[in-house]
């Protein structure tokens, strides 16, 4: 307990090392990446060419039209979007809140601005990716719903971390899995348990980075079948 403490206090009395160049953080806004490692990753501003519906990156400039990847037709939700390229100080943000139930200013304010540009129409309910019971034993918190409480008390929109449950405890160590397989795992993963507070509900969905959207679209789909009416996406980074 007071080692804790002692610890919390030398992050702030001493400068902490940048999780990515390992130059000083000289801004504690900025948590576990410098300014210049910040600077340098890539978060969207809404002039690049992504998919319309899951936000896949596809050029750096703007296309004239509505641009679909088609990857993502089978996808039960709606649309995802991320606030930038999973890299750099997004990436080292995803893999640091796997294990610090913490976040920084400026992930933070990265975060809102996102949600906002997003611009989902009508959300009314928020809710996190859950975790597998033995996971969030194992962890103690789950880092979707971190995110998906920096939302929350920006927007007051209610936040549901209970309704939509992870049957199926799926192996942390994916590496070496291809997406066929990765789909496999996640597919029927997830169940919801009380749909009276699902139905003809406007859902965003958070979770902390969007790979083959194999799972979030896996949670879309339980959502949907309790009623939901929309189901939108939202991640911290998205891997290209
Ligand atoms: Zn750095
Ligand atoms: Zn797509």
């Amino acid at each position: 307990m007071f080692a804790k403490i002692y610890d919390s206090l030398l992050t702030i009395v001493y400068p902490q090392a940048c999780q990515i160049c390992a130059g000083s953080v000289e801004h504690s806004a900025d948590g576990i990446a410098c300014r210049v490692c910040w600077e340098s990753t890539r978060i969207f501003s809404g002039s690049e060419t992504i998919c319309d519906k899951c936000g896949n990156f596809l050029s750096d400039s703007g296309a004239p039209v509505t641009t679909f990847c088609h990857r993502c037709d089978e996808h039960f939700y709606d649309a995802a979007r991320a606030v930038g390229i999973y890299e750099k100080a997004l990436a080292a943000s995803v893999v640091n809140l796997k294990t610090e139930n913490h976040t920084g200013a400026t992930l933070r304010r990265f975060f809102i601005s996102a949600s906002h540009q997003s611009n989902f129409p009508g959300v009314n309910l928020i809710i996190p990716v859950p975790l597998s019971k033995k996971r969030f034993h194992e962890r103690g918190f789950n880092q979707a719903a971190t995110l998906a409480e920096i939302i929350a008390r920006e927007t007051k929109i209610e936040i549901d971390d209970a309704s939509l449950t992870r049957q199926i405890h799926t192996p942390m160590h994916r590496a070496g899995m291809d997406k066929k397989a990765r789909e496999l795992t996640v597919k029927n993963a997830f169940a919801v348990k009380r749909s009276e507070l699902i139905k003809d509900r406007t859902i965003l969905l958070v979770d902390d980075v969007f790979t083959s959207g194999a799972t979030v679209s896996s949670c879309a789909k339980a959502l949907k079948k309790a009623g939901a009416s929309k189901v939108y996406v939202f991640t911290l980074a998205r891997a290209v």
